[in-house]
């Protein structure tokens, strides 16, 4: 599986995308950064984005994403998230207030945007991937996914707070090449971490005892402002094939 980073950073600074992840050059998982990752070439060729949670920092592009392609012959977006997040999205992004409501547009019969419920813990198939979305602990519904093709499944938590379902899910996933784990904030912000729903360094090592597949994790999800402090708290866990996510390369799992 090709998976490029497009974006892996919890807010937005120059150099620091969020979240966003390109799958074998079609489909986008979470969409933070993909209109400001991708030239016009590129994005018009990404048909499907799976998105885990409504907040703007995994959802954001996806208004110019559909935009910036609207007359390109041919062109049409899928959007595939459970159903709450659906509904989040069609009253507050969608809503023909923030953003027109492309769901109508051009007209109902041919709309270039279409909003697609999945199913939780049964697997979906994306354009030649198969995707299972499982429940994660965040302030807001929200899934990670295990995403399989014909080469293997990699794990993506989304935003969460310490969890059970995902880990035990990717302790069960055929081929399990890698896990994409967020971790927020530094160890002095917990409460915060605790009251929003994300890992700190500290919890993410408990969480990582969860998982009893010997894969590599890679850590997303940094707050620009605490960068520096997450990656040294992360680096004094010791803790072998764990590392971070680098934005603007590709992964070959
Ligand atoms: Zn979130």
């Amino acid at each position: 599986m090709k998976l490029r980073v497009l974006g892996c950073y919890g807010g937005n600074v120059p150099e620091c995308g969020m979240t966003s992840f390109l799958v074998n050059d079609t489909v986008c998982l979470d969409a933070g950064f993909v209109s400001g990752a991708l030239t016009l070439r590129e994005q018009v060729k990404v048909k499907d984005v799976v998105i885990s949670h409504s907040h703007l920092d995994h959802t954001c592009s996806l208004p110019f994403l559909i935009d910036n392609n609207f007359s390109a012959p041919g062109f049409s977006l899928r959007i595939y998230a459970i159903p709450e997040v659906i509904a989040s999205m069609k009253a507050h992004l969608f809503n023909n207030h923030t953003w027109p409501d492309f769901t109508c547009l051009p007209n109902d019969l041919t709309p270039v945007l279409k909003l697609v419920p999945i199913p939780e813990d049964r697997p979906f198939k994306v354009n030649g991937l198969s995707v299972r979305a499982v429940r994660v602990s965040h302030t807001v519904p929200t899934t990670g996914f295990l995403v399989e093709d014909k080469t293997g499944t990699v794990g993506y938590s989304s935003d969460t707070a310490p969890t059970e379902r995902f880990w035990e899910e990717a302790n069960r996933a055929r081929n399990l090449r890698a896990v994409i784990v967020e971790t927020s904030f530094p160890n002095e912000l917990q409460d915060l971490a605790n009251v929003s729903g994300h890992l700190t360094p500290q919890t993410l090592h408990t969480e990582l005892d969860k998982l009893n597949q010997d894969v590599p994790v890679y850590l997303y999800g940094a707050k620009p402002r605490h960068l520096a402090r997450i990656r040294a708290q992360v680096r004094a866990l010791r803790r072998r094939k764990l590392g971070f996510l680098v934005q603007g390369k590709t992964y070959r799992f």
